[in-house]
């Protein structure tokens, strides 16, 4: 529980800090995209005031322009029905004698019409010769008319030059026309649109792709002209706002007042050609995208992305961070948890180690104190019965004593205090006087012991005492844990370079997992027979000590029920090694 709180709240605390960071994060960044683009649309709103502004004040019709014309008392013309020729050849056809002069009933005449009215009547000679078969006659009157230039239209703005071109033979049509074609996009705003219709189609019949897309734009435009002229007129007339936006893609339309009251020019620009100057190159549209607001009402732009990332800069620091501080919670918590659960361990083995202890101890001194006071209250005790108590008392003060022992090595060890004085040793001696010593503890425990000491045993390198205390640990314990079949074994015999002491027996045994843990401190295999069996957990702890300081070391073969095999390594020194 402590631990999940421990991993969990450093943990939430940070997720939650780490995701506000973020939140925070992406708001400013989108707080600094709005006002990016809010810029960008102010400095686009900029430039293009700049650069329509003189489109639409200059005295002249400047290059760029869509479409113009004339506003006057709420009515539009457009530049083409403005146009001189197209005036001209109006007035001519409302005077009666040049009627007369078309329909030929006046052949001569003195004063021979000049401009556009000449040439429109120069193309109806032409017509009428052709039509009574003086090919060559009318061959000059259509060569005069198709190298007319395109402004020199007729009264619905088409150029003449369009009408006579077709007339002429193979060899001169395609220059003829090529002029025209030039001729109409150096003035395309004096075409109207059935004008730039037939050069169009002129241009499919005899002179190419090119020549059609580039009078694509300008036939373009004078579409548009003529949907203005009429939302204009359908509008119900002239607005005060000097920029109007109209069309998919949009025109702007600019209006200027003039000297006359009542009448206004103006002039439009497609909204993408004012914009390829400015560095943001939007899409515009009326229906989406970012109000330009004033003056361009009602017109949009679609900006383009900017080239900059849309995750916040510096998200990925924030992570990192965040990662990093999460990783680091989580490894301190984990370390926390397993101090923490050490400091547990330890403390709940020293307190099975001081009830341990004293339970060993008190169990001998009851025992001899027993007979002390049977002894002191019964003189008269028979000789045989004081032998078998004055035994018994032997028997429990060595098992106090061992034990003693033990506890007081543990401490010396823990406190790095105990060390050996190692000294030539021969181990058939040591072995059999702590046999001899543990002898009367087997007889009264029931305890069959064998014995297979080799008798060329080398003399060893040890500290007798800590060794004998050692082989004393390993016979009690196999004592202790010899469960129903009481034989215990001891051996001892050289292999290669060491000296091994065995001490075998038929006991519970330990199972596989507990092995190498039952020579920790205070570590007690977890096995219901260990229950009623007393222990503090040391004697193998104290037996690894005293066998690694020795240069040797301690090891355990088991099968639980078929009982264990603890085997003691000493190092041969090398003078003793055999031949
Ligand atoms: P103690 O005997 O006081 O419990 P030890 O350090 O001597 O402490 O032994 C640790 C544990 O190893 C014992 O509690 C026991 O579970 C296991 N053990 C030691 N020797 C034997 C053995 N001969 N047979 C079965 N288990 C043993």
């Amino acid at each position: 529980m402590w631990f999940a709180a421990a991993i969990l709240v450093p943990c939430t605390a940070l997720l939650y800090l780490g995701v506000r960071l973020l939140g925070q994060e992406g708001e400013i960044t989108r707080q600094r995209a709005r006002e990016v683009l809010q810029s960008r649309v102010e400095n686009l709103r900029r430039d293009m005031q700049a650069s329509l502004e003189p489109v639409r004040l200059a005295p002249g019709v400047p290059d760029g322009v869509a479409f113009h014309g004339k506003v006057r008392d709420g009515k539009v013309s457009l530049a083409w029905e403005v146009q001189p020729a197209v005036e001209q050849v109006r007035r001519a056809l409302s005077d009666s004698i040049f009627q007369a002069l078309l329909r030929g009933v006046s052949a001569e005449i003195t004063v021979p019409p000049s401009g556009a009215a000449g040439d429109f009547l120069a193309l109806q000679r032409a017509v009428s010769l052709e039509r009574a078969g003086q090919t060559e006659a009318a061959a000059a009157f259509f060569a005069r008319v198709a190298a007319k230039p395109a402004a020199v239209t007729d009264d619905y703005g088409v150029p003449l030059a369009l009408y006579a071109i077709p007339r002429l033979p193979a060899g001169r049509l395609g220059p003829a026309l090529a002029g025209a074609i030039e001729s109409i996009l150096a003035t395309p705003h004096v075409l109207s649109p059935t004008g730039l219709r037939m050069a169009v189609s002129l241009a499919q019949e005899h002179g190419g792709g090119s020549a059609v897309a580039r009078l694509k734009i300008p036939l373009e435009n004078a579409k548009a002209a003529e949907q203005f002229q009429a939302a204009y007129a359908s509008a119900g007339g002239a607005s005060s706002l000097r920029w109007q936006s109209f069309g998919d893609p949009p025109f702007i339309v600019g209006f200027a007042s003039t000297p006359a009251p009542g009448e206004f020019t103006f002039r439009a620009v497609r909204a993408t050609d004012i914009a390829s100057s400015s560095p943001i190159r939007p899409l515009f549209s009326l229906a989406e995208g970012q109000s330009l607001g004033e003056p361009f009402p009602g017109l949009r732009a679609v900006l383009p992305e900017l080239n900059q990332d849309a995750t916040p800069r510096q998200r990925p620091f924030v992570l990192g961070v965040l990662a990093i501080a999460f990783s680091m919670a989580f490894l301190g918590s984990l370390l926390w948890r397993r101090d923490f659960r050490r400091e547990a361990q330890l403390s709940s083995l020293r307190t099975q180690f001081v009830a341990g202890v004293s339970h060993e101890l008190r169990t001998p001194l009851t025992a001899i104190r027993m007979f002390i006071e049977a002894l002191h209250d019964n003189p008269e005790l028979d000789v045989a019965t004081r032998q078998e108590y004055l035994t018994t008392m032997l028997r429990e003060s060595e098992r106090l004593s061992r034990l003693v022992e033990n506890v007081l090595e543990f401490s010396r060890i823990e406190r790095n205090r105990q060390t050996y004085q190692l000294r030539p040793v021969s181990l058939p001696s040591v072995i059999q006087s702590v046999l001899s010593s543990m002898q009367p503890l087997f007889e009264q425990s029931g305890v069959q012991l064998e014995s297979a000491i080799a008798a060329d045993l080398p003399s060893v390198q040890a500290d007798p005492d800590a060794l004998g205390q050692a082989l004393a640990n390993l016979l009690g314990n196999a004592m202790k844990f010899s469960g129903k079949v009481r034989e215990i074994r001891v051996e001892a015999r050289r292999e290669g370079a060491n000296v091994l002491i065995r001490v075998v027996d038929k006991g519970i045994g330990i199972p596989p997992r507990e092995q190498q843990r039952i020579f920790d401190s205070f570590y007690r295999a977890r096995v219901p027979e260990n229950n009623s069996i007393q222990g503090a957990g040391l004697g193998l702890t104290l037996v690894r000590h005293v066998m690694r300081g020795h240069h040797g070391d301690v090891a355990v073969e088991s099968q639980p029920g078929r009982g264990s095999t603890f085997t003691l390594m000493l190092p041969i020194p090398a003078g003793e090694q055999a031949p």
